[in-house]
């Protein structure tokens, strides 16, 4: 049996560069709270994201968690069920309601055409997910937006790098979230960040990270805790050194598989959107009119040892949590491609040769079904 190929793997520095990195912390024995290594990662993320507003979180959920609560939105906010949890826990843990609107079947991000039926007088705000990188309908959410005087939070979890026209995703809307989870395309092991137009926020945002603390004798709001540490931040200082190689080396690994794939019967590739500079996060594949359905073919890899990831599946508007109160049925195409949408493995490091085998046993599942 050849070696397990996992769907995903964390970019790692070399251990030495991460110990040097981390050397300086035993001088000052400062390990949190906005040290050295967060004030560092702050300013090198703003310049790699060519945007003038950042702040770290320990994760990417509890930052759009307390960007909702420091907006102070209230009511109904529209979202998609096609993400990952994170996006509509966020929504309804700060005691909102989430109204989905369907994802257009190109690029799986919100649909525009329905957005504007969907406003009601409660509607505070728009949260589209840059699902897989590919970058939002950004100039028609913002045109709606305006009319209605709507925040719009981008959840670009995915989007790490990504630019559209040569503007970098971070400076869409009035915030976006980025995710540095250990599964992502640049990884603080964990680790979070917060993006957005308006200076003033800066100061606010890290409050609400540190329990809404102002001052020494002065609590202003009720925030949390979500501070990033420094041992998040040194390593996401290495990988920043690397990522662009990171993204270049993923780019190679999907080349191959759309030279691969392209041109089959039933399988559907998304490939790069016009004047999107991508970061090769996600290998998505639909099978449609496959002969095998995408369940059998998620089996067929697994048992040769390769794990593809139903995702997004279920959509969020199923959940068991969420049972009485929502249905995918509101969403009929978020529904329909999440029950044949497979990601396929997709890291740096892995081989083009795993990748030839990967999409051979996609090729030869055909012929065994016939
Ligand atoms: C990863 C992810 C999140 C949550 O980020 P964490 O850093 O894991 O908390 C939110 N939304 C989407 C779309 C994601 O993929």
């Amino acid at each position: 049996m050849n070696n397990p190929i996992q769907v995903t793997r964390s970019s790692m520095p070399g251990l030495d560069e991460y110990v040097e990195e981390i050397k300086d912390l035993w001088d000052n024995q400062w390990l949190t709270n906005m040290g050295i290594k967060h004030r560092r990662l702050e300013a090198e993320l703003a310049r790699y994201l060519n945007t003038p507003n950042i702040a770290l979180f320990t994760n990417g959920h509890l930052a759009l968690e307390y960007l909702i609560g420091a907006l102070e939105l209230k009511g109904e906010v529209i979202t998609t069920p096609f993400t990952f949890a994170s996006t509509t826990h966020a929504i309804v843990r700060n005691g909102l309601t989430p109204v989905f609107c369907d994802i257009n079947p190109h690029d799986y991000t919100i649909q525009t055409e329905n957005l504007e039926s969907l406003i009601t007088e409660k509607t505070s705000a728009i949260i589209p997910v840059h699902v897989y990188g590919n970058v939002c309908d950004f100039k028609e959410i913002e045109r709606i937006a305006k009319k209605f005087n709507l925040k719009v939070i981008y959840d670009a979890a995915h989007a790490f790098g990504v630019t559209v026209d040569g503007l970098g995703v971070a400076n869409l809307g009035d915030a976006s979230m980025f995710s540095f989870h250990a599964t992502k395309v640049f990884n603080t092991i964990e680790g979070g960040a917060l993006t957005f137009a308006d200076s003033s926020m800066k100061e606010v945002l890290n409050s609400y990270k540190n329990f809404g603390i102002t001052g020494p004798e002065t609590v202003e709001y009720t925030g949390g805790n979500a501070k990033m540490n420094e041992f998040q931040a040194a390593m996401g200082l290495c990988n920043l050194r690397h990522v662009d190689e990171e993204i270049y080396k993923r780019k190679i690994i999907y080349e191959r598989y759309i030279e691969n794939l392209n041109n089959i019967k039933g399988i559907n590739l998304s490939l790069p959107q016009k004047g999107v500079k991508s970061n090769y996060a996600y290998f998505p594949v639909i099978f449609d009119g496959f002969p095998l359905s995408r369940d059998e073919v998620h089996d067929e890899l697994t048992k040769q040892n390769i794990f593809s990831r139903k995702y997004f599946f279920p959509l969020t508007n199923s959940f068991e949590c969420y049972r009485d109160r929502f249905t995918p049925d509101e969403t009929p195409i978020a529904k329909y491609i999440a029950k044949r949408i497979l990601t396929f493995p997709l890291y740096a490091d892995l081989s083009l040769g795993d990748v030839d085998r990967i999409c051979a046993i996609i090729k030869t599942s055909i012929t065994n079904v016939r």
